[in-house]
């Protein structure tokens, strides 16, 4: 029986490995990449670090991250992602190289009852080739699952493709 700290540390090592893994395998695409739930901004700021040529768009209903890790008003797509995304895909079209959702809570049941409603949503904004990288498995019809990179541990992280 795993901690909380356990799982905790799980998630967050999970989160870099899927994250540099995600980052590397897209970083010939030009399309945008995007970020929905700033949160803190500590994996927005990770991918603003590693993120070469390409713009981050950060999605999440109220910015409240810490000074150093909160992006550029032109680049907040302010709202509730159940809007914003359908409204993105009339912006950007099918372009994105990478997405990346950290959207949950602490209640399991709650997160996958989200994933659900949002897997349809997100799926259609990926570029062929692109990838998602998300805390809570998602149910997307076309994307496929990929193994995990060293270092992530099953079940904290999950990796889909396009195409
Ligand atoms: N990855 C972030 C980090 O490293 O600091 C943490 C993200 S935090 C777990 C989740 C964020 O998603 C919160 O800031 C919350 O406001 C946002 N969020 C949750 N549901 C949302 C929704 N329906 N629309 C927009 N943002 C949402």
């Amino acid at each position: 029986m795993l901690s909380r700290l356990d799982l905790f540390i799980d998630r967050m090592v999970s989160q870099r490995a899927c994250l540099d893994f995600a980052i590397a395998h897209t970083a010939a695409m030009e399309g945008p990449v995007f970020e929905l739930g700033l949160g803190n901004g500590r994996t927005y700021h990770h991918m603003r670090h590693y993120v070469e040529r390409r713009d981050i768009y950060v999605f999440e209903r109220a910015v409240a991250s810490h000074p150093d890790s909160t992006p550029p008003e032109d680049r907040v797509i302010l709202g509730d992602v159940r809007q914003t995304l359908p409204a993105s895909l009339e912006r950007f079209g099918p372009t994105a190289s990478l997405v990346h959702a950290d959207l949950g809570g602490h209640n399991r049941e709650k997160n996958d009852v989200f994933a659900r409603f949002v897997s349809p949503l997100i799926e259609p904004l990926l570029a062929p080739g692109g990838l998602m990288v998300s805390s809570d498995r998602m149910y997307f019809e076309n994307l496929s699952e990929m193994s995990l990179p060293a270092g992530a541990v099953e079940g904290r992280c999950f990796i889909y493709r396009q195409g």
